[in-house]
């Protein structure tokens, strides 16, 4: 059976109908990936996974909105879009617009969106302004504009967004037969993870699966509103997807985090940069240093015990973790070659490349 984009797939549990146009790039549908070397540093009986959102069409989960969103304003005979981005829902806003030959506008935050990002915007075709200013205040802009003119807003603030992301967690149960005991992901704006535990409850609510996961939230130190309990003016990170000082999500995050007995915590730059390295270089998977904050928190609660002490389950299984990789590596290419080492010049002759290589 061929694969149609997370609408077909999990249409019973979104918001269309016969009338939706739907519009796909076949977003979703990303590996979950059996952390070997993640699970052995756990030091117990874990099982660690890793859901692989860089996969999707613009490399990040900002697709599995976009489709629902640019469906839906096709829909509703929308000829413009507008997002605020730190790149990725920039990104993904102007390849569904182009596929559905949408107007699409975005305001960024002026110097701080990753190279790879804006160069897909530019692809595209979207009309973009750097704003002077960081992403809360480009939102801000976003909000007013789309509140007074004929543009749709695509920022996780538009609820099809929510609808749509939620996918990836029913992705997890269908995958693992049930659902994960923990699940850790990146915190910026708060769509995501509103989105995921929307996802899971309505899943149990049907019966597909018995039990929700803890979900465990990680901001960067330097962006870290909800754990400081205010928002940040000026939030400084180099996980730019995540550097956002007053989410838009916020009192539906902590309700993910209340609710499922979760917290949301904080990780700083330089444990984000171990996890990055560490996922490329021990389990083979490059993503951007956003999604590496997730990783970053799996290992700081490990590191205190924390996996250990809030088990629930009894029964005797691995505990199943799953962590959120919200972006391709390739997004922040400037990144892997300022944190990892570039390569050596040699001449071109064979002693001298033999030489360094060791034979
Ligand atoms: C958007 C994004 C996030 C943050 O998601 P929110 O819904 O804003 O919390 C994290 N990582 C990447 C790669 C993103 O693109």
């Amino acid at each position: 059976m061929s694969y149609n984009g997370v609408i077909e797939r999990y249409r019973e549990y979104l918001p269309v109908t016969e009338n939706t146009p739907i519009v796909t790039l076949k977003e979703g549908n990303t590996p979950l990936i059996n952390a070997a070397h993640l699970s052995k540093l756990m030091g117990g009986d874990f099982q660690v996974y890793l859901k692989y959102e860089g996969l999707n069409p613009t490399g990040s989960f900002k697709d599995r909105g976009m489709t629902v969103a640019i469906s839906k304003a096709c829909e509703d005979k929308a000829t413009a879009v507008i997002c605020a981005s730190t790149g990725n829902t920039s990104a993904s806003a102007a390849a569904y617009a182009a596929k559905s030959n949408l107007k699409c506008i975005v305001l960024i935050p002026k110097g701080a969106i990753a190279l790879g990002k804006l160069s897909q915007a530019l692809a595209h075709g979207a009309l973009i302004l750097a704003v002077d200013g960081n992403f809360d205040a480009a939102l801000d802009l976003v909000r007013e504009i789309t509140q007074k003119y004929p543009v749709t807003l695509v920022n996780s603030l538009n609820p099809y967004r929510i609808e749509g992301q939620k996918t990836a967690s029913f992705e997890i149960c269908d995958c693992l037969g049930t659902a994960p005991d923990f699940q850790v992901m990146p915190v910026g704006n708060a769509g995501n993870i509103t989105a995921y535990w929307k996802g899971y409850k309505e899943y149990n609510a049907k019966g597909k699966i018995t039990k929700l996961p803890k979900m465990l939230g990680f901001q960067a130190e330097g962006a870290a509103p909800i754990v400081r309990g205010h928002p940040v003016k000026n939030p400084k990170t180099i996980a730019s997807a995540i550097c956002i000082g007053n989410p838009a999500s916020w009192k539906r995050a902590e309700q993910a985090r209340d609710e499922s007995g979760g917290l949301i915590d904080m990780v700083s730059d330089a444990e984000i940069l171990q996890a990055y390295k560490l996922l490329a270089a021990k389990e083979g998977i490059f993503v951007e240093p956003a999604s590496a904050a997730s990783v970053a928190g799996l290992l700081k609660l490990a590191k205190n015990n924390y996996f250990i002490k809030h088990q629930t389950s009894n029964i005797k299984q691995p505990i199943r973790i799953v962590c959120i990789l919200t972006g391709h590596g390739l997004k922040d290419p400037d990144r892997a070659i300022k944190t990892i080492k570039p390569p050596k010049v040699v001449k071109a002759n064979m002693k001298a490349v033999l030489k360094e290589i060791g034979y």
